[in-house]
C-alpha cells in the first residue's frame, strides 16, 4: 500500500503537468505558432523529429559504429563545414585512439556534451555529429544564428574508442572511466578534466545508456530515457548552477514526450564521489545525465539517437535563447523514477512447478529475459551467442513484459541432461540433431569421449553451438547421465512426455521399478544418474532459478493431479529461452 502510494502521487503531477500546450515554453513555439519571440522562433521538438530522418549526418545504427567509423564521418563533417565547424584532437585513448572535440559556435557562453565513455554505451555518439550538421547546415535560422553567436558548444563523441573498439564497458586498461574522475588515472578521464579546466562551460552533458530493461516506476513500461540534474555535493544542494540543469531536463522532457509519452524517468539520485558527473558539477561545470534505455515500440537503435538528436538540438537552443527560463524544474521533478528489477521479457505464468526430488508441486510463475547483445539486435554481430536468464521464480505478478505464456493448469519442470558416448557420435551430430534434441527437452547433452579424442570432439561441439540448441559438453568416459543416447532422435510417434522420451532414448529411460513424477524428472534433469541411493528427498534440485538459463518443458496433464509420462503432454519447450516447436 505505501509502495504503490509513493509512486502514484508523481505519476498523479507528471499527467498534470504534461498536457500542458508546448507553446507555453517559451522559445519553443509549437508549429505554425508565432508568439512575441518569433525572431528567434526555434525549429520545434516536432521539426527536428521529422527532420532527422533526412538530416542526420551519421547513418550506421549506434551499437555498429566503430572507431575507424567515427573517424570517417568526422572527417566528412570536417570537410563539409570548413567554415562553421573546429576539429580538435585532445588526446589519445590508452590503445592510441584519437578523441577528439568538435566545436561549434563563436560565443562566450560555453556547454560541453561527451558520449560513450561507457564503450558499450553508443547510442548519443551519432547524435552529437547529427547535432554539429544540422545547427551548422541551418545556421541562417535565426535561433541556430542565436545560438552560435551567443555560446560554444564543445561535442566529445565516443570519449572511450578502446571500450567502444571491443564493445564493453570499460577502457582498454579495465577501468570504468565514470569512476576515475578523483583519481584521474585513465588518459581518458584526464583529457574530460582538461577539457572542462580549459573551457569551464556552464553546462555539461553525460551521454550514457542504461539497463534496457529499467521501468517507469510502477507502470511496468520500460523507460526509454532517464534524466538526472546531477548534484554537485552529498547534500544535493540546489546551486544556481543545478537549477539550470533542472530546467534543461524540464526542457528534455517537454522535448521528447510527443515522441515516447510516458516512457520518461528520472535517474537514481545517489552522490556518487567517484563520476565525472557529480564532480564536473562540484567544480563548475553542472552536468545533465542522459540515459538511453529501451527502444521505444517498434522502435530500433536509431530511435534512441533520433530521441538524443531532438533532446540535445531543443534544450541547447532554448539555453541559448533564455537560459531555460521558460522550463519549469517541477516537471522534472515530478518524473518517475526509475526502477530496476520490474520486467522480465517472458513470463510463463500460472503454472505448477515440479521440482525434481521434491513431491507435490508449488504455484510459481516462471520469469526471465532473452539476452540480446545490442550490436546482435542491431545486425551487427552473429545473434548465436543470445543466452536467457532467469529473473525470478514464484509470483510475477508486479513484473513488466514483453510477452506471457499462460500456463494455469501446466506443469513447468526443468529440461534434460543427456549422455551420448564416443566420437563416432560426430556422425550425426548435426546442428539440426541437435535442434531437434533441443525440442525433445535435452538442454545439456555430455559427449563421453576418450582423452585422446577430445580434443576433435571439441573442435565438433564448437561449430554446433547456436540459439535453441543444447550446450554439448565434452566430457571423460565415466559418469553417464541417466538419459542416455544411441543415435540421432527419432520422430515422437504422439505428443506425449512417454512418446517424447522413447523418441530420445528408445526404452533405456523407462525404469525397472515405479517411479514417482519427480523421481523421475531427477533422473532426466541430471541431478542423479542412477536410482540407486533413493529415496531422492536427499537430492532436491530446483533446476530453475534466478541467475540460470531459461530451459524447461510445459507439459499438460490429462486429468487433476495425473502425472504419468503417459498422459502428460508435451505443450512447448524452451532451451535457453528460445520456444522451439513442441514434438
Ligand atoms: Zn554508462
Amino acid at each position: 500500500m505505501i509502495r504503490s502510494m509513493r509512486l502514484a502521487l508523481p505519476v498523479a503531477l507528471l499527467a498534470l503537468a504534461l498536457p500542458a500546450p508546448r507553446s507555453l515554453a517559451a522559445g519553443q513555439p509549437g508549429p505554425g505558432s508565432v508568439t512575441a519571440a518569433a525572431a528567434t522562433a526555434a525549429p520545434s521538438p516536432t521539426d527536428l523529429w521529422a527532420a532527422w530522418p533526412d538530416a542526420r549526418f551519421v547513418s550506421t545504427p549506434a551499437p555498429c559504429l566503430r572507431p575507424a567509423d567515427l573517424d570517417a564521418r568526422i572527417e566528412a563533417l570536417r570537410a563539409k563545414h570548413q567554415q562553421g565547424l573546429t576539429v580538435e584532437e585532445i588526446g589519445r585513448s590508452a590503445e592510441g585512439r584519437p578523441i577528439r572535440v568538435l566545436s561549434l559556435g563563436r560565443g562566450p557562453r560555453k556547454a560541453l556534451a561527451w558520449s560513450q565513455m561507457h564503450g558499450d554505451e553508443p547510442s548519443a555518439t551519432p547524435a552529437l555529429l547529427d547535432l554539429a550538421d544540422y545547427l551548422l547546415a541551418h545556421s541562417d535560422a535565426p535561433a541556430v544564428k542565436t545560438l552560435l553567436e551567443r555560446t560554444t558548444l564543445l561535442l566529445v563523441p565516443m570519449l572511450n574508442p578502446d571500450g567502444a573498439e571491443r564493445y564493453e564497458r570499460r577502457n582498454a586498461q579495465g577501468i570504468d572511466l565514470n569512476r576515475d574522475a578523483l583519481s584521474l588515472a585513465t588518459p581518458e578521464g584526464r583529457l574530460l578534466e582538461a577539457l572542462r579546466e580549459r573551457f569551464r562551460p556552464e553546462l555539461g552533458f553525460n551521454l550514457h545508456d542504461q539497463n534496457r530493461r529499467t521501468v517507469v516506476g510502477e507502470t511496468g513500461r520500460l523507460a526509454s530515457i532517464a534524466l538526472l540534474a546531477v548534484a554537485g555535493d552529498p547534500e544535493g544542494t540546489l546551486t544556481p548552477g543545478r537549477q539550470r540543469t533542472r530546467r534543461a531536463c524540464a526542457a528534455i522532457v517537454r522535448a521528447l514526450e510527443p515522441f515516447i509519452p510516458d516512457r520518461i524517468t528520472r535517474y537514481d539520485e545517489n552522490w556518487s564521489p567517484r563520476a565525472f558527473g557529480d564532480n564536473l558539477t562540484a567544480r563548475g561545470t553542472p552536468v545533465v545525465l542522459i540515459e538511453s534505455g529501451a527502444l521505444p515500440s517498434g522502435g530500433s537503435f536509431e530511435e534512441l539517437t533520433r530521441l538524443n538528436f531532438v533532446a540535445l538540438a531543443s534544450v541547447l537552443l532554448a539555453w541559448a535563447t533564455d537560459d531555460l527560463s521558460g522550463h519549469d524544474p517541477a516537471l522534472y521533478e515530478a518524473l518517475p523514477r526509475n526502477e530496476r528489477d520490474a520486467w522480465a521479457d517472458v513470463v510463463v505464468s500460472g503454472g505448477a512447478l515440479v521440482v525434481p526430488g521434491l513431491p507435490g508441486h508449488v504455484r510459481a510463475d516462471l520469469a526471465f529475459d532473452r539476452r540480446a547483445e545490442d550490436r546482435a539486435l542491431a545486425g551487427c554481430a552473429s545473434a548465436a551467442a543470445a543466452r536467457s536468464r532467469i529473473v525470478d521464480v514464484g509470483d510475477a505478478r508486479l513484473l513488466g513484459r514483453a510477452r506471457e505464456i499462460a500456463a494455469a493448469g501446466g506443469i513447468v519442470v526443468p529440461a534434460w541432461t543427456a549422455s551420448v558416448e564416443s566420437l563416432a557420435a560426430r556422425d550425426w551430430l548435426s546442428g539440426e540433431a541437435l535442434a531437434r534434441l533441443g525440442a525433445l527437452g535435452v538442454r545439456r547433452l555430455a559427449w563421453h569421449v576418450a582423452p585422446q579424442d577430445q580434443a576433435a570432439a571439441r573442435a565438433a561441439a564448437e561449430a554446433l553451438v547456436g540459439a535453441g540448441r543444447p550446450r554439448v559438453d565434452v566430457v571423460g568416459p565415466g559418469g553417464l547421465s541417466w538419459l542416455r543416447l544411441s543415435g540421432a532422435p527419432a520422430t515422437p510417434t504422439g505428443p506425449t512426455l512417454a512418446e517424447s522420451l522413447d523418441a530420445l532414448a528408445g526404452s533405456s529411460w523407462r525404469p525397472a521399478a515405479p517411479l514417482t513424477f519427480s523421481e523421475l524428472l531427477l533422473l532426466l534433469t541430471g541431478a542423479v544418474a542412477s536410482t540407486e541411493g533413493f529415496p531422492p528427498e536427499a537430492h532436491a534440485a530446483p533446476g530453475l532459478v534466478p541467475g540460470r538459463e531459461a530451459s524447461f518443458l510445459l507439459l499438460r496433464p490429462a486429468g487433476d493431479a495425473d502425472l504419468d509420462p503417459r498422459r502428460l503432454r508435451v505443450a512447448a519447450v524452451w532451451c535457453d529461452g528460445v520456444e522451439l516447436a513442441a514434438p
